[in-house]
């Protein structure tokens, strides 16, 4: 059922040294959202908003001069490099000030663009929220496909609720980005946020290709910065189970002691100082691996009580000026 056609649809994209791809990404979104124009699926008013998240590159230039050249095309910079999931919040943001439906999507054209059609039309059946899911991932490494394999079954194993092979490409409803922004934390894990705002909504299969130019920004290091991000922003089950591993090894040396001394009393000796090596070893591990898991904790709370803003816009591109 169609209720509500003709709403403004902005198309939020972050990029972080994307000069290779924009140029192509811009065309692809271009011909797309003019097509929805033409017929008549959104507004006239709707925009293609990147975000640069300090680039280094020549990328904010192109999206200035896109903007000149079309007015389909907007932008927003920040000051700096904040990383993928702050540019994505920026973006959203900024514009649930002119949107009534946002989507979200990466540069590099791994997304299929065609998925939007599908996307608004589960929005104009009243969805709030629709989740981009990848169909397969052929395209990946093997060592991707199996990290993201495990990152997704540990993530949803320690009670943090994630959409399956679902990465940032979903489109939002204004009133749900207005909810996000009453998230007030400063640690980010977009993918846990979203499903825990509620509203209606759907999903939406797309088979996600190779990266169409240019290298990843999550290189080895920063995945594993981001699933802990995510485990960590989500769930105090690690420090649970650092409190029943505890208590168990207390246990068993309650039972090893029983065990010693009733050896010494029926008078069998008690030989070999590598068990005793072993245990200090062993035991040394788990209390610095503990105490390294709360420190985790300790350290999101110490940046959670600053506050500190997530994102700072230098400047946007909008209609009125010059
Ligand atoms: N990105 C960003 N800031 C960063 C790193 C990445 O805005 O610090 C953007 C990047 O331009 C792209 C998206 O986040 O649009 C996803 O990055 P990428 O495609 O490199 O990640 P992958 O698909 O390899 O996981
Ligand atoms: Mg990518």
């Amino acid at each position: 059922m169609v209720n509500k056609m003709n709403d403004v649809l902005y198309i939020v994209v972050p990029c972080y040294n994307e000069e290779e791809v924009l140029p192509e990404t811009a065309k692809r979104l271009k011909s797309k959202t003019e097509a929805l124009i033409a017929s008549g699926t959104v507004s006239d008013k709707s925009r293609i908003m990147f975000v640069n998240d300090g680039s280094k590159d020549s990328t904010w230039e192109i999206i200035e001069n896109l903007h000149k050249e079309n007015r389909l095309f907007t932008g927003v910079n920040l000051s700096r490099n904040r990383g993928h999931q702050n540019a994505l919040l920026a973006g959203l943001d900024e514009a649930s000030h002119h949107a009534d439906v946002i989507i979200s999507m990466d540069a590099d054209l791994q997304d299929d663009i065609n998925a939007v059609d599908g996307m608004l039309k589960e929005y104009y059946d009243g969805c709030d929220i629709v989740y981009g899911v990848r169909s397969d991932r052929k395209n990946d490494s093997f060592f991707k496909k199996f990290t993201a394999e495990i990152f997704y079954r540990l993530m949803n194993f320690l009670g943090a609720e994630t959409v399956f092979n679902h990465a940032d490409y979903r489109l939002m409803s204004k009133r749900a980005v207005t909810a996000l922004a009453q998230f007030k934390e400063v640690n980010l894990f977009l993918r846990g946020l979203v499903p825990l705002i509620g509203f209606k909504s759907a999903f939406v299969s797309y088979e996600r290709k190779e990266r169409f130019a240019g290298k990843s920004k999550y290189p080895f290091k920063k995945m594993i910065a981001f699933a802990l991000e995510g485990i960590t922003s989500f769930s105090t089950k690690p420090i649970r189970f650092i409190t029943l591993l505890g208590a168990l090894i207390f246990i068993v040396s309650i039972f090893m002691l029983i065990y010693f001394i009733i050896r010494r009393l029926i008078g069998a000796a008690v030989i070999g100082w590598a068990s005793v090596i072993c245990s200090v070893w062993a035991i040394g591990g788990l209390i610095m691996l503990s105490l390294g898991v709360i420190g985790e904790y300790i350290g999101k709370i110490y940046l959670e009580t600053k506050g500190r803003p997530k994102f700072i816009i230098e400047k946007v591109l909008d209609d009125e000026e010059d």
